[in-house]
């Protein structure tokens, strides 16, 4: 049995935290709103003390399973404010499925399309003056799914908490729209076949660092990864899927298990066959595209996420030697995407997919149900 309700408690208006006033300044994952969300999981309750509350410390048992063996999973989206005022959000259903995914990889329980919806919704009405008016600015959505079981042993486990947290963040390029340098990592691997790489997961990022450090150390954005069995086919960037102009045709690598599954990825994939071109899913290897941009057939390269939408790449480096792609310069591709994509996200272009879900306060009181 569950207890969906959602219990309001709001922050005192003395007690309401300072907003940043220079939306440039506000960097990414930095400022968080005033409130969060959380529901807790237990056998006997299933979902229970359903709730959003002032931003506070959590409290977790130093013993509980995710911080020892990483029963972790998360998700990240953005509403946006748009020219209309209205507050919009993009393809969240997306994200709920992918939370869906990655708990069944990793053997958690998770909470299902509906109160996911619900958890963001209210949220986002609550903390809506979090929303920043710049249009280059949206505010970040970051629900989170642990294992809480006080517990030292390798189990699933049987107690979890699901809470989400918001926050304003800014531009991702605070000097504009600028291609970024990366560096193809030839030794650290980031997924397997087999392995999470499929599924949204701290541990994917625990051991990216290491390359990531070397990358920064020697100059570049972020890290472009290889296959783990031949370091010889692209996988994605970072934190960012990868997608390649070659000739007349948009390239991006298959999902075979060890990408995740971008939900930008998907967007880009759906809007460049609207626009006629023709797109391939299918294995590329580094060799190609290194041999591409240097007889000129490399027309553009870019990343894809919820962050950046669309990072477009100016350099690669492979095998200790920079090249260029698109002379360092954006190509048309990116930024005919990027601006498609952030008006849809607005709500100021039409959106032929069915993308954009317009949320409204009056909403608030039907979603909570329950206000303390
Ligand atoms: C989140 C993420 C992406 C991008 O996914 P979007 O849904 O487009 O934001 C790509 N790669 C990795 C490793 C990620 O964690």
């Amino acid at each position: 049995m569950s207890d969906r309700r959602i219990a309001i408690r709001r922050v005192r208006p003395s007690q309401q935290r300072a907003r940043p006033a220079d939306s440039a300044a506000l960097g990414f994952g930095r400022y968080f709103s005033d409130h969060f969300f959380a529901t807790e999981f237990d056998r006997p309750n299933g979902w229970h003390l359903t709730r959003i509350e002032p931003m506070r410390m959590l409290q977790i048992d130093p013993a509980a399973i995710c911080l020892h063996y990483g029963q972790e999973v998360f998700e990240g989206l953005k509403a946006y404010r748009g020219a209309d005022d209205g507050i919009y959000l993009f393809r969240w259903r997306k994200n709920a499925e992918r939370l869906q995914k990655s708990c069944k990889r990793l053997i958690m329980e998770c909470v299902d399309e509906e109160f996911f919806g619900r958890a963001i919704k209210s949220l986002v009405l609550l903390d809506r003056e979090w929303i920043p008016r710049d249009p280059s600015c949206s505010l970040y959505i970051r629900p989170t799914l642990i294992a809480t079981d006080p517990f030292l042993g390798v189990r699933p486990g049987d107690e979890y908490a699901f809470y989400v947290i918001v926050g304003p963040v800014g531009p991702y390029y605070p000097e504009g729209f600028r291609p970024i340098r990366i560096w193809v990592s030839e030794e650290d691997v980031r997924a397997v076949r087999g392995g999470l790489g499929e599924a949204k997961t701290a541990a994917n990022y625990a051991h990216s660092l290491c390359a990531q450090k070397k990358a920064t150390t020697l100059g570049y954005a972020q890290v472009l990864w290889l296959d783990a069995i031949e370091h010889k086919w692209v996988e994605e960037v970072g934190t960012m899927n990868i997608f390649f102009v070659l000739r007349d045709e948009v390239v991006t690598p298959p999902l075979a298990g060890t990408i995740l599954p971008g939900v930008t990825r998907d967007s880009v994939l759906a809007l460049c066959r609207h626009w006629g071109m023709t797109v391939r899913e299918r294995p590329i290897g580094i060799a190609e595209v290194i041999d591409a941009a240097r007889s000129g057939e490399l027309k553009e390269c870019f990343g894809t996420g919820t962050a950046a939408v669309i990072a477009p790449v100016g350099v690669l480096a492979y095998q200790g030697r920079d090249v260029q792609v698109h002379d360092n310069t954006v190509g048309p591709v990116a930024r005919r995407l990027y601006e498609t994509l952030t008006r849809i996200q607005r709500g100021e272009e039409p959106d032929p997919f069915g993308w954009v879900e317009r949320i409204d306060r009056t909403d608030l009181e039907e979603l909570a149900l329950s206000q303390v």
